[in-house]
């Protein structure tokens, strides 16, 4: 046995006064006693001035893109070896940065699901190959389906679940990683979702949509998955806008929305240009640029907690310089910055994305039973979210975190 010892502590829901001693045996959390208290001989303790918490959890990462533009889509040309070489690369910047759990929702040849539970690593929960439409949003990682009917509907998501992923994730509208598919409109209708959704909870599987557009979002919803990703409420009628009927919707069905930020927003100038559609719009809506409308959806962040939305941390890390895989921390500062309580943000990014991983008895939680997913950093989280970006020690099953080289 072994402890952890912190003059500040976050169970994963709140602070706790007097900071905590984490009593660790194995890969368990034996114990969270609140303050100092006596342990059994023999117990090495590490004493910490800062602040100890839960491992942080991305629920949007896709570990086998390498933080390129493009990275995600040149896979394909990539061999298993290399592939693996950058998943391995991928999850140790996320151990550095504290993180340990990611889901993973999207990679190609279901190559994340061998690195499912590497000692040291971050946990993957995996999604395989997005579920997507011939031709549409990321079909190059070989996710679309054969065909529109029930059949083939049926036949994705059974696929998926005979590969042993732990979550299905579906292409609800097009992205801006796929030049061509429809950001502003829906892949699926919300009929065809449903018929995936049935199926995936048929296997016990949770599904989630990833969703730009309002009309996708709207599908998903109606549909019944488990989670909307990006969130982003484009239409051509409103820009980029979500009205409140359907934010009370969304929170009344306990949906859990990922808005995937967390960027490096001082590389924003190297983000490539829109595409024509999404240009159109930014102009017609006076948003000059994307850093406009990063910094306009961090305002939006406080509608979404008036509303009880049960929002959750993602990046979607690895899709280019911008969201390199460890930049979780930043989702943190953003959700406070747009109104959240540092407690509720840092919730978000463990005991709230640890339920929607569907892994709430596991990780998320500085509690008996729980895995030693352990992070620890300096200062005060509760007075200040910047060190949390630069760990100080971090635990994965009781082990310490294969961090990057420096
Ligand atoms: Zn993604």
């Amino acid at each position: 046995m072994h402890a952890i010892r912190a003059a500040h502590a976050f169970d994963g829901s709140r602070f706790l006064p007097g900071g905590a001693t984490v009593l660790i045996e194995g890969d368990r959390i034996v114990s969270v006693e609140s303050g100092r208290v006596a342990l059994p001989a023999g117990v090495e303790v590490a004493e910490h001035a800062g602040t100890v918490l839960p491992g942080l959890i991305d629920c949007h990462t896709h570990v086998v893109a390498d933080c390129t533009f493009g990275g995600l889509e040149r896979t394909g040309g990539m061999t298993d070896e290399d592939i693996d070489a950058v998943i391995v690369e991928s999850l140790r910047a996320h151990a550095s940065a504290g993180v340990t759990t990611v889901r993973d929702l999207g990679d190609i040849r279901y190559r994340t699901l061998a690195f499912r539970d590497v000692p040291g690593l971050p946990r993957v929960v995996a999604s395989g190959p997005p579920i997507t439409t011939p031709d549409g949003h990321c079909h190059f990682l070989g996710g679309a389906v054969g065909g529109m009917l029930d059949a083939d509907l049926r036949a994705a998501v059974s696929e998926r679940a005979e590969r042993g992923v732990d979550v299905v994730k579906v292409m609800a509208s097009g992205g801006f990683a796929t030049p061509g598919t429809d950001q502003l409109g829906a892949q699926f209708t919300a009929a065809e979702l449903a018929v995936l959704v049935d199926q995936a909870h048929r296997a016990g599987l949770p599904l989630v949509a990833h969703a730009h557009s309002l009309a996708a979002m709207e599908n998903a919803s109606a549909a019944g998955v488990d989670g909307i990703e990006h969130f982003t409420g484009l239409s051509t009628a409103q820009g980029s806008h979500i009205d409140d009927d359907f934010l009370q919707q969304v929170a009344r069905r306990g949906l859990f929305v990922d808005l995937t930020m967390g960027n490096d927003r001082s590389l924003h100038a190297l983000m490539p240009a829109p595409p024509p559609p999404l240009a159109e719009l930014m102009t017609r809506f006076g948003v000059s640029s994307f850093d406009d409308f990063y910094v306009s959806r961090i305002g939006e962040l406080a509608r979404l907690r008036e509303h009880g939305v049960r929002l959750i941390a993602g990046v979607d890390s690895g899709m280019g310089p911008t969201k390199r895989h460890g930049n979780l921390w930043r989702t943190v500062g953003e959700m406070v910055e747009g109104g959240y309580l540092a407690a509720e943000a840092l919730a978000a990014a463990t005991s709230v994305a640890a339920q929607a991983c569907g892994l709430a008895a596991e990780v998320g939680r500085l509690a008996p039973g729980h895995a030693a997913d352990v992070l620890v950093v300096d200062g005060d989280l509760s007075q200040d979210l910047t060190t949390l970006s630069a760990p100080r020690a971090v635990l994965v099953n009781g082990v310490p975190a294969q961090l990057a080289p420096q």
